[in-house]
């Protein structure tokens, strides 16, 4: 028996009550000794009879925690009688980074509780939930290198910080309204809204129609009822884009069909937004025009006072800035930004740290890898050098490895404007000093104009660094897994290495050799980027036929343009080959009439999937042939089949629009699938990974994974990463850690 030692614990140990967990198991056991932050770690030396059992507790960990590991050693230290909490000393950073954490329902219960220290307290937390990434400036997590410095605490809660029979026992976000930050309620003009309760009179100002800047854990958001959608579309000159909208609990399911699977995940510490799909597909279309709309529940004290002195069950809320942009975190910088958007602000006193916007799932999928997720830590064995991955150019954010590691940060945006570049930048800066990391290898896209790429040239030669550059479709790939396989990206546009745009690629091997192997049949993209807003165009790229042109004339486009099209597609100047899935369901769309015009990212195809939502899907003949030696799907027969079918169809005829575009999906994905089923015969492969954007319409990746569910392959997606962009960051790490430490 060994009765004494020091105990080190690594993984999510810190901002999750790990240190009081470790107290409270000492005294029940008579433990005597003494636990601590450590760097990122945690460390306890203890002494006692019941030491095993201790130790096996202490390995279970309190329940938001995560254990990698947990090491004994002797130690000849001596140790005192009872048991402490010390305070914390530096020591190796392994990563550890708490993620912001959703109100727990004991904390829900104290601003309820009439009387209590923390009736109606607007910042209410405990060790079990808060705030904790974004107030965090260094490690190890301690209020003192948090925003909370601010706000030293009042008699009562340094009686109750220091109490071992307390929740909030060591509990760092402490605070109550004599001593924690308050909130203010602020008109368009900068001018206090005099009053004693700013939630309740925000709660009247929405319930009459005003839209409200609120400020959040992360950010701002933009709130209002429903009654006030269109006036809040029309300030924010956002038509299209669905919102996503916070709703009481009790209300979501009048809202929305919610499996126990969504219920689980709307309710856990993360509470996503969660995209669900409509009760009634025609309900509430000013806030979505798809068949889903994205839900969350009240996630913070401040959301359930508002909503308990709210009379309306519903309100939209979505991030107060430009899609693509940095969420605005700042009270001035929200007022200057935002009067003439807004009506009043809510705003507070505690410093926003670190940005971070709402994540998003949807069966089950990463959409948005952000709050409560982010920063995400994955141990993962990739060499000894420290690899930075930028990401690609949207839906962008970055990635560290070090030390058996990868640290994923929250969602930046879209790097295509200098304000998100800057934040790109900002965000690698705090996540390297959190790490302490120093990086060897920047793994970037093989683009060569992407500011995200620019910039990590410039790190790479202001340092002396290796440079890796990694295709994108590849780094969907890396991140999906390592093993062999037949990898299947769907998306958007990457940047392929033959200077096209790629976009349905198939490839055989290994990370980091991956060869394509398999494609969609490359199209002409007309006019470069205005055939990603103008779908229409997309379709003659794919069918230049005379049947086309007369299609688009009917439609109002004039003989000058449609010249000019045609022109364009048959000198094949400005014209830009892809083999993207996108574009080619953008053009199934524009073909049917449901999206002609694309006013954001993944518009078109995300209409076509809420139109063949309520489609029957029909099997049609698929033809595949050969490009330089890959076998290639052809996207113009598949177009073909759609339009013959479409002008049999009576004109306005819904159901037959519903159909056509479910048989276009059903038939793209069989495809696809079979491309990749045709690849494993080739080449001996057992396992298939699918990634890429397009993987989250639900009809193309259950088509897939059914094709291949039917053959003695295996298929498998990474559900711990988005399917989409927001995995390439930690992609291109795993890519070049792969590469790098072939070379060692
Ligand atoms: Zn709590
Ligand atoms: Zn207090």
């Amino acid at each position: 028996m060994r009765g004494k030692g020091r105990i080190t614990v690594r993984g999510i140990v810190q901002g999750v009550g790990f240190r009081p967990f470790v107290y409270a198991k000492a005294r029940a056991l008579g433990i005597s000794g003494t636990v601590k932050n450590l760097g990122s770690e945690v460390e306890i030396f203890a002494r006692g009879d019941n030491f095993d059992t201790f130790l096996t507790e202490v390995s279970h960990g309190p329940p938001l925690s995560r254990i990698d590991s947990v090491e004994v050693f002797s130690t000849q230290q001596d140790i005192p009688d009872g048991f402490f909490i010390l305070p914390s000393g530096t020591g190796s950073l392994t990563g550890m980074i708490p993620p912001d954490i959703a109100i727990c329902d004991d904390c829900v219960g104290d601003i309820f509780t009439k009387g209590g220290r923390y009736a109606d307290y607007w910042a209410t937390s405990c060790v079990n939930c808060g705030t904790r990434y974004s107030i965090i400036t260094e490690i190890p997590y301690d209020r003192e290198r948090t925003s909370m410095i601010e706000f030293p605490l009042c008699p009562d809660c340094a009686r109750e910080y220091a109490d071992p029979g307390s929740r909030r026992h060591h509990a760092q976000t402490i605070a109550c309204s004599a001593c924690g930050p308050h909130l203010t309620l602020v008109d368009a003009r900068g001018n206090k809204v005099e009053g004693l309760d700013p939630v309740k009179q925000s709660a009247e100002l929405l319930d009459a129609g005003g839209i409200l800047a609120i400020r959040g854990l992360g950010g701002f958001h933009i709130a209002c009822i429903e009654d006030s959608v269109d006036e809040l579309k029309r300030r924010l000159g956002r038509i299209e884009q669905p919102f996503a909208v916070m709703v009481h609990p009790d209300h979501l399911r009048r809202l929305a069909c919610v499996s126990p699977e969504e219920w689980q995940e709307l309710t856990s510490p993360v509470h996503p937004i969660v995209v669900l799909k409509k009760r009634d597909p025609t309900a509430h279309e000013a806030i979505s025009n798809l068949h889903t709309i994205g839900c969350m529940l009240p996630y913070t004290a401040l959301h359930h006072l508002l909503f308990s002195r709210l009379k309306h069950p519903l309100l939209i809320m979505t991030s107060a800035n430009m899609p693509g942009y940095p969420m605005i975190t700042g009270t001035d910088q929200a007022m200057a930004k935002l009067n003439r958007d807004v009506d009043f602000f809510l705003t507070h006193d505690r410093k926003i740290v670190n940005r971070c916007d709402d994540s998003v799932m949807r069966d089950g999928y990463i959409i948005r890898l952000s709050r409560g997720i982010a920063p995400k830590r994955t141990a993962v064995a990739l060499g000894s050098h420290c690899i930075l991955g930028v990401g690609p150019e949207l839906n962008a954010n970055a990635t560290i490895y070090k030390n058996g590691f990868t640290v994923t940060s929250p969602h930046v945006g879209n790097v295509r404007n200098p304000p998100t570049l800057e934040y790109l930048q900002e965000t690698v800066r705090n996540l390297q000093r959190l790490l302490g990391a120093k990086f060897d290898v920047i793994a970037h896209d093989l683009h060569p104009q992407f500011l995200s790429t620019r910039f990590a040239r410039e790190i790479a030669s202001d340092h002396g660094l290796e440079l890796v550059p990694v295709q994108h479709h590849r780094a969907h790939i890396a991140a999906t897994t390592s093993e062999p396989c037949i990898g299947i990206a769907i998306d958007g546009v990457g940047y392929g290495d033959d200077g096209t745009v790629w976009g349905c690629e198939i490839f055989s091997g290994q990370v980091p050799d991956l060869r394509r192997v398999a494609y969609l049949e490359p199209a002409a993209m007309p006019g470069g980027d205005l055939a990603t807003r103008f779908p229409e165009r997309m379709l003659y790229g794919i069918l230049p036929e005379k049947k086309v042109l007369s299609l688009l004339s009917r439609r109002g486009w004039s003989d000058i343009e449609l010249g000019v099209l045609e022109k364009q597609v048959t000198s094949g100047f400005n014209v830009a080959q892809t083999t993207s899935t996108g574009r080619l369901l953008d053009a199934a769309s524009a073909l049917l009439g449901i999206c002609r015009e694309r006013t954001y990212d993944g518009e078109p195809a995300m209409k076509l999937e809420s139109a063949a939502a309520g489609g029957c899907a029909e099997a049609w003949e698929l033809s595949f042939s050969t490009h330089s030696g890959c076998e290639t799907l052809s996207g113009r027969s598949l177009i073909e089949n759609a339009f013959t079918r479409m002008e049999a169809a009576r004109e306005g005829d819904l159901r037959a629009v519903r159909d056509i575009a479910a048989s276009f999906q059903y038939n793209l994905a069989r495809g696809i699938a079979h491309l990749a089923l045709h690849a494993t015969d080739r080449e001996g492969m057992k396992k298939i990974a699918l990634s890429g954007g397009v993987a989250y319409n639900h009809a193309i990746r259950e088509t897939i994974r059914a094709e291949i569910a039917g053959t003695s392959r295996s298929c498998v997606l990474n559900a711990d990463y988005p399917l989409g962009d927001g995995c390439v960051s930690f992609g291109q790490c795993v890519y070049a850690g792969k590469l790098t430490g072939r070379k060692d």
